[in-house]
């Protein structure tokens, strides 16, 4: 496109500039052979002697025929031969005729015109031109710009290899992490310098391989924390399953204390699973489809159940709940939330008094559980939703607890668009307090 476009532009100006002074000067031919009635030799070469000068190769004059009466070649001239040439045809039918070509480095161009007398036809004035100048000059251009490109074409591709090869390590460097990553290695990281597009997905890549490594990290321990607790059951049923086998003459009042102390071991192992199995199903994401729920009547069925207990350990359960507290979700998820939380609050308050509150404000539907315990320390209340967490074991463990039951209650309320969390209040004891964007209509109960 460098090389050629601009020759065709030269070449072509060329050409116009050609057309106009060579058809110029067979115009003066013309004028000059005007004012004859008819050509001749003699009078065409009279004529002619006036014409200045034109440096043209070549002009010849023929008559109505065609035949040449006129040629400024000195050798080998056509006078008195038939000239038929193209340009003469067209002259003698009454047109102007133009030629040019450019080739072998020479511009070669031909021009005719007719000449007349009262409108006739008498003959007509040929002119060729031979120019190596222009010709001369238009190659010198074609050599610069074939310089000039060539020169641009090696910059370009050298430009271009740095690029390719700059971009290819860094690929190269992504390539390699990810395979790495795939491998298994979730703590390699893309290094990759700079702020192109590569070094985003680079950042983008490490920061997607963070999370994975928590991920990673975080199934590995509830792995290894739910064995340990099935774990704990099971190695107390068979302690308490050797004693009775090895032990000779055991007494019946001991055997029915191990045989009902392995029941409570295998009742436990049964909330675990359970309480495994509610969290997997959260896990999948496979939720059941939720439907609208008025919370209210759940509330009073938790309550109901949960008074036995309370009063068994000496709490004083208290609630107080409005109507009309519409939320999104199914019955049975709603019921585990405020089973699990008031459950809490009663096993962990310590035989003080325990406020279940049920209320709409503004948009949302709040659910608040609050005891007067020892509350939660400081420290652990960001980690209180994890997975088998507990602030204290053995306490957790004498009460029943799984450590499983406010992971249940954070992830079924989050999936259903909720929000929950834990403080302690200023008095004393903690509070727990669950919000749900609030729903119209009735609900099901
Ligand atoms: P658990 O089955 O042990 O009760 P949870 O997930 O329900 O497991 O609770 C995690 C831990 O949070 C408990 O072990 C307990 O230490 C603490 N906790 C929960 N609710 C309360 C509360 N109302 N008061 C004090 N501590 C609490």
């Amino acid at each position: 496109m460098m090389n050629t476009y601009p020759l065709l532009v030269s070449q072509d100006l060329v050409f116009r500039a050609k057309e106009t002074s060579l058809q110029s000067s067979v115009s003066v031919m013309v004028y000059s052979l005007s004012g004859l009635e008819q050509l001749s030799e003699e009078n065409v070469a009279a004529a002619m002697a006036v014409v200045e000068e034109t440096g043209l190769s070549r002009i010849l004059v023929t008559d109505a025929a065609g035949r040449v009466l006129y040629d400024t070649r000195e050798t080998n001239g056509a006078v008195g031969d038939y000239a038929l040439y193209t340009e003469i045809v067209q002259a003698l039918l009454g047109y102007d005729a133009f030629t040019c070509t450019y080739h072998d480095g020479a511009f070669r161009s031909w021009a005719s015109s007719p000449v007349l007398y009262q409108n006739q036809i008498i003959g007509a004035v040929y002119a060729y031109e031979y120019d190596t100048e222009q010709a001369e000059l238009l190659e010198g251009l074609q050599s610069n710009l074939l310089r000039l490109s060539a020169a641009v074409g090696v910059v370009v591709l050298a430009l271009s290899l740095l690029l390719s090869v700059m971009l290819t390590k860094r690929i190269g460097r992504l390539l390699t992490a990810i395979r790495q990553v795939r491998e298994g290695a979730y703590s390699h990281r893309a290094e990759i310098p700079g702020h192109d597009e590569i070094a985003q997905i680079g950042e983008e890549f490490n920061s997607l391989t963070d999370r994975l490594q928590t991920t990673e990290n975080a199934r590995r321990r509830f792995v290894s924390d739910a064995s340990h607790e099935l774990k704990t059951p099971l190695a107390a049923i068979r302690l308490l399953t050797d004693s009775i086998l090895q032990t000779d003459d055991i007494d019946p009042k001991t055997t029915r204390e191990f045989v009902s102390d392995i029941g409570s071991e295998a009742e436990r192992l049964t909330r675990i699973t359970e309480d495994l199995l509610r969290l997997t199903r959260l896990d999948s994401g496979v939720l059941e489809p939720a439907g609208t729920v008025d919370a209210l009547p759940v509330l009073e069925q938790v309550m109901r159940m949960m008074s036995l207990v309370a009063q068994e350990k000496g709490v004083e359960l208290t609630y107080h709940a409005e109507e009309g507290c519409v939320v999104r979700g199914t019955r049975d998820e709603l019921y585990q939330v405020i089973y699990n939380l008031t459950d809490n609050a009663v096993k962990y308050s310590a035989g003080a008094a325990v406020q279940v509150r049920l209320e709409k404000r503004g948009g949302q539907v709040v659910l608040t559980v609050e005891d007067r315990g020892p509350g939660i320390p400081e420290e652990d209340l960001p980690r209180i939703f994890e997975r088998f967490y507990r602030v204290d074991k053995a306490r957790s463990r004498a009460a029943g607890g799984t450590g499983l039951g406010l992971s249940i209650v954070s992830d079924t309320v989050r999936r259903r668009g909720g929000t929950v969390e834990a403080a302690n209040r200023p008095e004393g004891g903690a509070v727990f307090t669950v919000r749900w964007d609030a729903e119209k209509g009735g609900g099901q109960t």
